[in-house]
């Protein structure tokens, strides 16, 4: 095992580390492609085991049954040992996902205490409502918890996108399995004994890691598990959709994107590239919501790709332990053919290539250049499906009709976005952008506080904000007579 690697190949099971059945599996280091250590490989059995524990813990009221105050509690403090556990948090993450250590440390560990801290907020608000109805009745609602939930998260943000899961799932009195990505489990694994520290009980956390689809599978489909709250691409999205469904569970779905970022030719150049080049290289464009597709107006297209041209190289990419270093690897040698294979399938259709459009080979890791790909044909696969890499395509447009037309002209609908100094036109597409978050004159700029999510093939859950409570509450209606007559069926 490579040295200061915290995995472990074990499940965090009813607040203890057991070992799995069936051992542990490889996990690969994107910066070097050599193994960092092994996480535990969990087998149908680990997988009941876990929804037992959580089964248990819900059964017996021990999370559920505390108040929505002392729930709170709790939660807080899983905030505070996050943010105390910021270094051990930050080096996980980076080293699993090849993410660059200070978005790690500025992004993702704080971004995964908020919501811990904004959902232990809402765990004191869990009210229902009093019903006026004309019953010799009192009518009231109650919102209440699942049950046992299954949150799976994919590689990418690995931290956030369990907290953001977790913390709504916990506020609300569910017990959880989480299942975390094959390729990223290390900071899963600090989780549960942080949780444990904090005060939150034996059982109602517990994870369970693997090395392929099996693991999820057997999740949502365990009879004992109520909910599935998902984050991952659109296929297995499908696939956890329809199984789901089969059951009649209720799943919240987070899926893919392939986001539009129109550039009008009012808006301020200077700053809109700034924003450009974040959008579609943060997280080494492994982002859901990474502005991969930009549309440029006319008479401002062959500046931007001048401009992009010049800056885009310049961005820092190396080793992501490096501070300075702002584009890390991709996560996997897969993911990296995947990116080549886009890119070299666009420049044979007849893409212009501005910069970029080659693997960089160093240190063994999965490198891949920035990239500016112009003039693509509409229906080049890059243009049309996630990239998921450091790429952008990016196609002129004339009107803002044209603009809108050419943004929604795809099955996804996470995010979008517009650079503009017209605030008349920033409002009017706003409201035309097929998407569950648009932003204008910034990119991903994003808060617990706000909800996201998508529509389309992006899927349909919202999480952050109090939005995200949906997923993890049902509503029970509670009658209780006040007069005889209340008790004849249907009175009134
Ligand atoms: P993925 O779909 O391959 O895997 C996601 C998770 O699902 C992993 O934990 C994986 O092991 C598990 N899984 C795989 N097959 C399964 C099955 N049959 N049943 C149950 N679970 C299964 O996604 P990924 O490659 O880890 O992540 C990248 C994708 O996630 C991209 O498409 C990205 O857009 C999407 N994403 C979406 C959001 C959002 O908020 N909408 C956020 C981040 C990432």
């Amino acid at each position: 095992m490579a040295e200061n690697s915290t995995l472990r190949s074990e499940l965090w099971i009813g607040g203890t580390w057991r070992p799995a059945t069936e051992g542990g599996y490889d996990v690969e280091e994107p910066a070097t492609g050599t193994v960092m250590g092994q996480a535990g490989s969990a087998s149908a059995e680990d997988v009941d085991a876990a929804v037992r524990a959580a089964h248990e813990a819900f059964i017996d009221r021990r999370w559920s049954g505390l108040s929505g105050r002392e729930r709170s509690r709790i939660l807080l403090k899983i905030a505070e040992l996050i943010r105390e556990n910021t270094e051990a948090l930050a080096q996980a993450e980076s080293r699993d996902v090849g993410k660059p250590i200070t978005f790690a440390r500025v992004v993702d560990v704080p971004g995964a205490a908020d919501q811990f801290e904004y959902f232990a907020a809402l765990a004191q608000q869990m009210d229902g409502s009093v019903r006026d109805t004309p019953l010799p009745a009192f009518a009231y609602t109650r919102r209440e918890p699942h049950g046992v939930v299954a949150a799976i998260s994919p590689f990418n943000f690995p931290l956030i996108l369990s907290a953001s899961k977790l913390a709504p799932a916990l506020a609300a009195g569910n017990t959880v399995v989480h299942k975390p990505a094959p390729q990223t489990p290390a900071s899963a694994q600090l989780l549960g004994e942080i949780f444990q520290q904090a005060g939150l009980p034996d059982g109602v956390y517990n994870l369970v890691t693997g090395p392929g689809a099996e693991t999820g599978r057997q999740l949502v489909t365990h009879t004992q598990v109520s909910a599935v709250a998902f984050t991952g691409s659109t296929v297995v999205g499908r696939e956890v959709a329809r199984t789901a469904g089969e059951l009649l569970k209720p799943v919240a779905a987070e899926l893919g994107g392939n986001a539009a970022n129109l550039v009008f030719a009012d808006a301020d150049l200077e700053t809109a590239v700034e924003t450009i080049i974040s959008a579609f290289v943060f997280n080494t464009g492994q982002f859901c919501m990474a502005g991969s597709r930009l549309l440029v107006q006319r008479p401002v297209y062959e500046q931007v790709l001048e401009i992009l041209g010049a800056a885009v190289g310049g961005v820092p990419l190396g080793d992501p332990s490096d501070e300075g270093t702002v584009i890390g690897p991709l996560v996997s040698g897969a993911q990296r053919e995947r990116v080549e294979r886009m890119v070299d399938d666009a420049v044979s259709a007849g893409a212009r290539v501005i910069t970029g459009g080659s693997r960089i080979e160093k240190d063994g890791g999965y490198y891949y250049a920035p990239t500016v790909l112009a003039d693509l044909p509409e229906d080049a696969e890059a243009v049309r499906e996630e990239i998921f890499g450091p790429v952008l395509t990016v196609q002129p447009f004339d009107t803002e009709a044209e603009a809108v037309a050419l943004a929604n002209s795809t099955p996804y609908g996470l995010a979008a976005g517009l650079q503009t100094s017209d605030l008349s036109r920033a409002h009017r597409v706003s409201e035309q952008l097929r998407a569950g978050i648009v932003w204008v004159n910034t990119w991903a700029t994003l808060d617990v506080a706000v909800p996201f999510g998508g529509v389309g093939a992006s899927g349909w859950g919202r999480e952050s904000g109090p939005e995200a409570l949906a997923s993890f509450t049902r509503t029970k209606s509670v009658i209780m007579a006040i007069s005889p007559e209340a008790s004849t069926p249907g009175a009134s």
